[in-house]
């Protein structure tokens, strides 16, 4: 295993550089020179994102392989630009990187960062490595398009909306508090897919651009953060409330073997903080079929889990006898929790 201090920076950019994937006719200036030129479609609107994550706060050397973090890092990115209704294009990579580095695991979370890319149709055009001397340190920026009228905002839901979210929320924060609490005893497959929610989140990109046409969706934000707090913003930003059925989230049987075995109560996962990487919807009721049947056309679970209130303080879930009760929870939340 070359380190990054063994090999130097330009054989380092050089072997990063052979893993970007392959060019396409809108990049008029590759990675290589001072920057990378682009050409936008025509009459497209540019949407940009940069998420990143930090050693020993966003993971922990021994809980993911350096090519699950890439493609991890590229659903963090992704998310957002399916939050946002836009396919994703072009993305640059800043790393900060210990010199003492293996230099394969940085090849290896550049290839896992592309290939994941690739899939939804974006490609690393350049990028930047510099050294630190303790953590370790990864930030993407990605760049989309969006046509002008088919950007979804967090404002835009109305009362009545339904609010649909995909996939099993409270999955990857689950996966984490497992993770952290048992250690190898994780690894057991009751908690296999808790495990997979957090170390290989699915891009939602795919299914934001089946939805898109439908002109169903009012309003959108992804999971980054847990239900309670990404429901929240979406609220605030569209001035409803939510009250959301109990009834109608999807059954998970992993979470419940979770909870048990954390010794908390379901709710405290379900809501708890969570970046699962997941959209979450509010959509026209007149809708909802075409919603749902986009959904299993995409392999993408879907559930619809409630309904925009006019009244926009109310955050309230109905449980299965009828009572109605606040929302717990409230999401992460990074400079005031650890
Ligand atoms: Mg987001």
């Amino acid at each position: 295993m070359p380190t990054l201090a063994e090999l130097g920076e330009f054989e380092v950019i050089r072997r990063l550089a052979a893993v970007r994937g392959a060019p396409d006719a809108s990049i008029v200036v590759d990675s290589g020179d001072d920057a990378a030129v682009v050409r936008p479609e025509p009459g497209g609107l540019v949407v940009l994102t940069t998420d990143g994550f930090v050693e020993g706060r966003s993971w922990r050397p021994g809980w993911i392989d350096p090519e699950a973090l890439g493609a991890r890092l590229a659903v963090a990115n992704l998310s957002d630009l399916a939050a946002m209704g836009a396919r994703p294009r072009w993305a640059l990579l800043a790393a900060a990187v210990r010199a003492d580095a293996d230099v394969d695991a940085l090849v290896g979370l550049q290839r896992g960062l592309a290939r994941t890319l690739a899939a939804d149709g974006a490609r690393l055009v350049g990028g930047n490595v510099v050294a630190v001397e303790h953590e370790e340190a990864f930030h993407l920026t990605l760049v989309g398009h969006v046509h002008e009228g088919a950007v979804w905002r967090r404002a835009g839901a109305r009362a009545g909306d339904l609010i649909a979210v995909t996939g099993h929320p409270g999955r990857a924060g689950a996966g984490v508090r497992l993770a952290a609490r048992l250690g190898d005893g994780a690894r057991d497959p009751r908690f296999g897919p808790l495990l997979d929610a957090w170390r290989s989140p699915r891009s939602r990109v795919a299914l934001a651009g089946a939805l898109g046409p439908l002109r169903a969706v009012r309003a959108a934000i992804d999971l980054s953060d847990g239900v309670p707090g990404d429901l929240a913003h979406l609220c605030e930003a569209s001035g409803v409330g939510a009250v959301l059925d109990e009834a109608a989230f999807p059954d998970d049987a992993a979470l419940l073997e979770a909870a048990e075995a954390l010794g908390l109560p379901l709710d405290a996962l379900r809501f708890g903080p969570s970046d699962d990487y997941e959209l979450l919807l509010a959509i026209d009721p007149a809708s909802r079929a075409a919603c749902e049947a986009a959904a299993a056309q995409a392999a993408v679970a879907f559930a619809v889990i409630g309904r925009c209130a006019g009244d926009a303080a109310a955050r309230t879930i109905v449980d299965r006898a009828g009572r109605e009760r606040p929302i717990p929870g409230a999401g992460y939340e990074h400079f005031t929790r650890g």
